[in-house]
């Protein structure tokens, strides 16, 4: 049986997700956006949502209403687009790229 649009996660997964976004924002390789991806609002902190866990780079920032209504409605995100933590665009400088880079998996 499979779901196209609510993957399967295990806690492992939900882990390993978080801790690549979190580590990614500490070493200041990324900036997250500061506009929920889905409403716009402006807020100083935002929520890091994973539309897929198997992508634990892509994820939507998301306010902490849209996040719970994400979380509770299966297409309350379709037609946005996930960032890539991984992004370049995202990056501060050259340089924090450069030291901020793991070994691939
Ligand atoms: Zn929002
Ligand atoms: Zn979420």
């Amino acid at each position: 049986m499979r779901r196209a649009s609510t993957p399967e996660s295990t806690k492992a997964e939900r882990i390993r997700a978080n801790g690549l976004v979190n580590s990614r924002k500490q070493s200041g390789w990324f900036k997250p956006p500061t506009n929920c991806m889905k409403c716009g609002v402006r807020k100083p902190r935002l929520d890091s949502h994973h539309p897929d866990y198997s992508k634990p780079d892509e994820v939507v920032w998301l306010c902490r209403s849209c996040h719970m209504r994400a979380h509770r409605q299966a297409d309350f995100l379709a037609g946005v687009n996930p960032v890539r933590v991984t992004d370049q665009r995202f990056a501060p400088s050259p340089s924090a790229l450069a030291a901020g880079q793991g070994g691939g998996e």
